[in-house]
């Protein structure tokens, strides 16, 4: 079966760098949901459709079309005394809601990069933003979506979406934990 609209694909992917050094593979299989319901990247969708199980593609995704370009202006520096007691490098925080130019209210994830000096630095960024990056894929399964699958946008099952977590909607390639 080929990946279409409507397919659950099942696939292994490797993602690296511009200068092909390795960020992060998957242990588990990433299974999602094809056909434009922001699972994954768009960039990724249009390289895996018509493809097939034993399908490899390499994808090369600018940052525009991945997570952004970085934004120094997402670079905050609030005072120490605002923090925990425990604070760290590496933490996260969720700050205020903020507009975009098309009218969505998000919030950005803040990242702990520096404490200093009373001083503490806070990055909204994404981690990968900025970066050009470069993803393997390896296609291991397709098979049809069920009704119910198409009417949420999302896998259910084995490493599918589970409703008894809490809602975390955000798709694997977006919520990537950088050591
Ligand atoms: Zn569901």
């Amino acid at each position: 079966m080929n990946i279409t609209k409507d397919t659950v694909v099942t696939l292994h992917y490797k993602l690296s760098d511009g200068q092909g050094k390795l960020i992060e593979e998957s242990s588990e299989p990433m299974v999602y949901l094809h056909g434009g319901y922001d699972n994954t990247l768009p960039k990724i969708e249009q390289a895996l459709d018509g493809k097939a199980a034993g399908a490899q593609v390499a994808v090369q995704v600018e940052p525009a079309d991945g997570f952004g370009e970085y934004d120094a202006e997402l670079v905050k520096v609030e005072p120490r005394n605002l923090f925990p007691e425990d604070l760290q490098v590496g933490m996260q925080f969720e700050g205020a809601p903020d507009a975009d130019p098309h009218g969505h209210s998000h919030a950005h994830v803040f990242t702990v990069t520096d404490i200093e000096d009373g001083k503490v630095v806070l990055d909204g960024n994404h981690p990968l933003a900025g970066m050009a990056l470069r993803f393997e894929l390896n296609v291991i399964e397709v098979r049809k979506a069920g009704a119910e699958e198409i009417a949420h946008g999302h896998v259910h099952g084995p490493h599918g979406h589970h409703h008894d977590d809490d809602e975390d909607d955000a798709d694997q390639f977006r919520s990537i934990q950088l050591q």
